[in-house]
């Protein structure tokens, strides 16, 4: 199978960052990893790790932070700390499973590679950086461990995958789009303006981003309610909300698809 990938490093607003590509068969992930004030935030995926470590290898860094254990975040954690010795920082609810071999499904491993095991320390409620002092937000709904991190010296917000799209079409099947709605609320109540996303990378104005993202779900999850007041069983809401398949829904046999988006509003309501 002919996968191609490639990466590019650059810097935003004095964050420099890599962004690696992977694609298939009309399938194109992207991941970014983010180094700033002696820290990197995630790690990309093993099956990028050759061309991100010319990244972390020029890298002046002390410790790792990662924003959730998804293989596309933790691939590169392994090399960082076996490699350079440098300590890896995440929500302790996960350190035990990044100590164990990964698993998760097979066109995952096609694509992001088989995450290698690593030992990882909990991160707590905020830690500092060579200059800055940071707030670690638990933000989960695409991830039950998933935090963002806030630079409260540059008022720079690392939102993991809390923000990746402003209209999500499709997420994974544990995915909650109520449990996301809460975690954007909560996430706005912080002094922010900058975000930077690991798919989405550099957003100059990630507040508004953020807010419009909210305005949308906020939207679909009416749409929905109003669709099932109707009668509408799930199936049908996602016909007219989503008619657009995508080819990672068939890839992934349906753990990517927008009926989880539409079930987990539903699942609240009952
Ligand atoms: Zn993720």
């Amino acid at each position: 199978m002919f996968f191609k990938r490639n990466a590019v490093q650059g810097n935003a607003s004095g964050v420099q960052f890599i962004n690696g590509m992977i694609s298939f068969q009309g399938v194109k992930l992207n991941v970014f990893c983010f180094k700033t004030d002696g820290i990197l935030i995630d790690t990309g995926s093993q099956s990028l790790l050759e061309e991100f470590k010319p990244f972390f290898a020029e890298a002046d860094i002390d410790q790792v932070v990662i924003t959730h254990s998804h293989e596309d975040h933790t691939g590169g954690a392994r090399h960082l700390q076996i490699d350079y010795g440098l300590p890896v920082f995440m929500n302790e609810m996960s350190i035990r499973e990044c100590a164990e071999k990964a698993e998760y499904p097979m066109y995952r491993k096609l694509f992001w590679g088989n995450r290698q095991p690593y030992k990882a320390q909990p991160i707590g409620e905020s830690f500092t950086s060579r200059i800055a002092s940071w707030k670690v937000i638990s933000t989960p709904g695409h991830a039950e461990d998933h935090l963002a991190f806030l630079n409260d010296d540059t008022g720079q917000l690392f939102s993991g995958d809390l923000y990746v799209h402003p209209k999500t079409k499709l997420v994974l099947r544990e995915e909650s789009i109520p449990t996301i709605i809460r975690s954007i609320e909560k996430t706005l109540t912080y002094d922010f303006e900058e975000l930077f996303c690991c798919h989405a990378g550099y957003v100059k104005d990630g507040r508004q981003a953020l807010i419009n993202k909210l305005g949308y779900l906020y939207e679909l999850r009416e749409q929905t309610l109003a669709f099932h007041q109707q009668g509408c069983k799930e199936k049908e809401i996602q016909k007219r909300l989503f008619p657009k398949k995508y080819p990672i829904s068939y890839f992934s046999s349906g753990e990517w698809d927008s009926i989880h988006m539409i079930r987990s509003i539903l699942a609240e309501e009952q």
